[in-house]
């Protein structure tokens, strides 16, 4: 009885042994694969009108959720490009760019669709490339007791990313945090503006928030206090999550309005950034990349 106990013992740890040994083979031969899958480029767009365009571009596409997220997973000129259909809004951004990361791996992100104007010189159909990127949308207020009103032009900009304390008592978070456009995909952005010819293409400041600001003394407030040529909802949440996780970042933005010039919105200008955006991804892949 105690032999056959003994004998069942060994039999168990030998199975053990066997299925540890397994496990480590296959994580082995996982790592290899990965290894040798080229990453993928990331393109992201907040409305369908801002992303199928692009999708319907590439080949090979395999359609993946997470969420409410869409990714298209397909190939352009034989290199892994994916389009992320985000959703609108800095959450849906911040969500979909941290769940990209952690299961594309992408080697550069591109977040690009409609804004609009915060500089007068700017039309509908210009497009700006994000050299930085801000949060217009993080902000602290004066203090001001009970019945002393909202005084909004003498609130200050806050950065959250300042330190972990308190940003509402810290003196060093008082101030707009700047997220830079990569140098790379700013380059390529820069090597193929001539393809865009509905409207001029610039480097500029690129400020999101959850609002949609149409008082156009607010919006001459943030043109001067932030330096922003356009406005959108995205692209620093995005920003911000790529550059947590170290990922090369660049926002390019069209203009579909512009309240400070009477710009009206046109929702054309969607598929026109598309049409750009798309040369800039083939110029960084053919630059930076290896097939
Ligand atoms: N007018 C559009 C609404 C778009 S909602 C419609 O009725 O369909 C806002 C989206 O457009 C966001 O994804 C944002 O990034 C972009 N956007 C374009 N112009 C904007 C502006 N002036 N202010 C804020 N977001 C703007």
């Amino acid at each position: 009885m105690k032999q056959n106990l003994f004998t069942k013992q060994v039999a168990i740890i030998a199975a053990l042994f066997l299925i540890l040994l397994a496990g480590c083979s296959s994580k082995a031969e996982s790592q290899t694969t990965e290894e040798e899958t080229a990453q993928p480029i990331l393109v992201q767009g907040p409305m369908p009108i801002e992303a199928e365009n692009f999708a319907e571009k590439l080949s090979d596409v395999e359609e993946e959720t997470s969420g409410t997220f869409v990714f298209y997973k397909g190939t352009l000129d034989g290199y892994p490009v994916i389009v992320a259909k985000t959703g609108k809004g800095m959450e849906n951004t911040a969500a979909a760019t941290a769940v990209a990361i952690e299961r594309y791996n992408p080697a550069a992100i591109i977040n690009q669709g409609t804004s609009g104007g915060h500089d007068p010189n700017l039309n509908v159909f210009d497009i700006v490339l994000g050299e930085k990127t801000t949060n217009i949308g993080s902000l602290k207020t004066g203090d001001r007791a009970d019945g002393e009103g909202i005084e909004p032009t003498n609130w200050i900009p806050m950065d959250l990313m300042a330190s972990e304390g308190s940003a509402g008592e810290d003196p060093n978070a008082e101030k707009a945090r700047f997220y830079e456009g990569d140098e790379e995909l700013l380059e390529a952005a820069k090597a193929v503006k001539d393809v865009h010819t509905e409207g001029k293409v610039v480097e500029g400041t690129i400020g999101s928030a959850d609002v949609w600001n149409n008082e156009v003394d607010r919006i001459q407030w943030f043109h001067e206090n932030y330096g922003t040529s356009v406005e959108e909802m995205e692209g620093a949440a995005g920003a911000q999550i790529a550059k947590a996780y170290d990922v090369p970042f660049l926002g390019i933005r069209i203009l579909s309005n512009n309240k400070t010039n009477g710009g009206q919105y046109n929702p054309e200008t969607a598929s026109s950034n598309q049409e750009y955006v798309f040369e800039v991804v083939k110029e960084y892949i053919s630059s930076n990349l290896e097939k």
